[in-house]
Order: C-alpha cells, then structure tokens, then sequence
C-alpha cells in the first residue's frame, strides 16, 4: 500500500442484517458485495455466470471512457443484472402496472409498475423491468409481490431486445416525475453525474432489492471495495482491523470506487467518491471503532447532493459501537455523496498516539 496524499485501502464489504423490502427480481440473485463483475475496459459486462450485477446505479458501461468505474462514475439510472434470456422476472413490490410496451425501441419488452415506497410513505415510486423477451401483464393491471411478470431478454438473438447488446434485465426505480417512466438521460449514461440528475429522477434500486443498503468490513485483503483516505500519518492492521493514525492533521476516509485493474486505482484517477446512500433511507450512520485517545468528541462530516456540508459531533471512549442520528442535523437530506471524520479534532491520547480502529461502518435505516 503506498502512502502520499491520497492512500488507498481495499475494504470488504458484506451485509448487514437482512430487512425486508421486496422480492429480488430474479430468483437466486445473490446480493451486492462490492464486487464489480463488469469486464475491464472492453463494455462487456454480461458475464456467462449468473444472475449477477453487472452495471450498477450512476455507474458507466465503457468504464475507461470516463477514467472511473463504480456509483457515481455514470449516468446509469439503474442496475443491470446479468441473466439468461427467458428467466422469470417477479414483481419486486406489489402495484399497479402503469406502462407496459410488449417491444419498444430501446427498451426492448418494457413493464413499468407503481408501487408504495417501502421507505417513505406516501410516496409512490415506478420499477422498471426492461429488456423483457416475454411480457405477462397489461396496463392497470394490479400485481402482487412476487408475481412472475414477464420474461428476461436483452440478447442480440432476442426477438426485441431494443437497444441491448447481452442478455440482462435492466432494473430501474423512479421517483415521482413529471416526465415518462423510466428517466433516462439523454446524453447517455458514459459522463459523470456531476449535475445529480439521476439522483433527482432516481433512487438506488440496491436497498429496494436486498432490503438494506451497503454494509462494509474494513479488511487489508479482499480487494472488493476501494476506500481512499487523506491527511494519514501512518496505518496497519492489529488483529484483522486497520488502524490509522490521523495525528498530524484532520484524516478523511471516503468511498473512492470499486477495485479492479483499469479503475482509478492503477489510472491515478480518483473512483467514485459517491457514497450513494439516501439520506431519507438510512437514518444513522454505524461505526465501530476503537480509539485510543478519549475526553474529546470525534466529528462526523458529510456532504449532500446539493453541496451542503453538516457535521455531527459525537462522544466517545473505545471499543464501542456508535449509533450516529445523522437525520438530526438538517443537511442530511438527499444523497449523501461523502462522509469522512476529523478524530483528531482536539482528541487528547493517553500515549502521545491518536490511532482509530474501524472494524466496520454500515447505515441503518
Ligand atoms: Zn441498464
């Protein structure tokens, strides 16, 4: 691992707890691990091993394209998931079939129904299910969750696979807009969404499939998930957990991307730095960490979709499990796209050092 302005640090990342909020599209779709199973470089991101994700949420198809891969690096408003044609689609939430086109354009077979926003209520959201081969049901019909509705296509060999080129479904989820299901930008999907504009038409379909959002286990091995971090004076790892001395200055650890040869890691661009959760989701930020300094409070930061800034300060002694009520401050609103720390903000060390450890960090909603 080098050291320099910006470390990086590869971070496993499994599940939390499971909530559930829906039924997984696919049957057997394994949940989001971190793992980015596109294939470098080339936009071939369906693979023969399925159902897997392949594209995910703001993400980019050409992943060289735009020196980046992973949240944040795209405009993709949904997620694709890799699966052979002819696959049995479900029904995620229960709701009411608001569009249903048997073979258009681009999407191929396209099923859009309006559903109860599992984590907002009152709100109405609109799944699409794209790419379809097979559709089984009509406009202003009402489905159950769970109900077979169609099935997967997407491969040049389908009958009307719109503009795909692989066998996949295409699962989006809209918030409520003024304009037709789904969103799509109309610059496609390669440039950044610097101007948060899939976050404003969109929601991350991940917590809307697995009933919970990202849950990450800091490890020194695994290379699934790139984490970056600045202002370090030192690290290591003590009994599977990473440390970092932030002694000299206010240390930031953020979410920089997903690893693999040709993201930014080995580019010397910075990945994704979009943490891509919903602040109207997840109510609290979980830490578990182990200072070794005490008496003063460790602050919190992080950054909206708008820009604002909030910070969050917090007591602690060691080895304790936090419970951050980030929905009290009023800027946590949005996505939130960066939370990074200052542990070293007036934190008074038994031993001269002021290390931190953290096992893992996770939102609850
Ligand atoms: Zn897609």
């Amino acid at each position: 691992m080098r050291s320099g302005k910006l470390a990086y640090f590869l971070f496993l990342m499994f599940l939390s707890e499971v909530v559930s909020a829906g039924t997984k599209p696919i049957d057997g779709l394994p949940d989001y691990n971190g793992t980015y199973f596109g294939t470098p470089s080339t936009g071939s991101r369906y693979s023969s091993s399925s159902p897997i994700f392949t594209t995910l949420w703001r993400d980019n198809y050409y992943r060289k394209t735009a020196g980046c891969a992973g949240e944040g690096c795209g405009k993709h408003p949904g997620v694709d998931i890799s699966v052979p044609s002819g696959t049995p689609v479900r029904a995620s939430l229960a709701g009411k079939v608001v569009r249903m086109v048997a073979c258009h354009d681009t999407w191929g077979g396209l099923i859009v129904i309006e559903a109860n926003n599992p984590y907002l209520s009152g709100e109405k959201i609109y799944i699409s299910y794209a790419h379809l081969s097979d559709t089984d049901v009509l406009e202003k019909d009402n489905v159950t969750e769970g109900q077979i509705i169609g099935k997967t296509g997407g491969a040049s060999t389908d009958n009307c696979h719109g503009t795909s080129t692989g066998a996949h479904l295409h699962f989006q989820v809209d918030k409520p807009h003024s304009g037709l299901y789904p969103w799509y930008p109309t610059g496609g999907v390669e440039s950044k969404d610097s101007n948060f504009e899939v976050v404003a038409k969109t929601y991350n379909p991940l917590p809307f499939i697995q009933g919970h959002g990202y849950h990450w286990t800091f490890g020194e091995t695994g290379f699934k998930e790139l984490w970056g971090a600045s202002n370090i004076k030192s690290y290591g790892v003590d009994l599977s957990l990473l440390w970092i001395d932030g002694e000299s200055t206010s240390t930031s650890i953020y979410r920089s991307g997903l690893h693999s040869p040709s993201c930014a890691y080995s580019d010397g661009y910075p990945c994704s730095r979009q943490v891509a959760i919903e602040a109207s989701i997840y109510k609290r930020w979980v830490l578990s960490l182990d200072f070794k300094c005490y008496n003063n409070p460790v602050t919190v930061y992080f950054r909206n979709s708008e820009g604002a800034i909030g910070g969050l300060a917090f007591n602690y002694d060691s080895a304790r499990l936090y419970y951050i009520p980030m929905s009290k401050h009023s800027n946590w609103k949005g996505l939130i796209t960066d939370l990074w720390m200052y542990p070293s903000n007036g934190c008074t060390a038994s031993s001269g050092t002021k290390e931190f450890l953290i096992p893992q960090m996770y939102f609850l909603r």
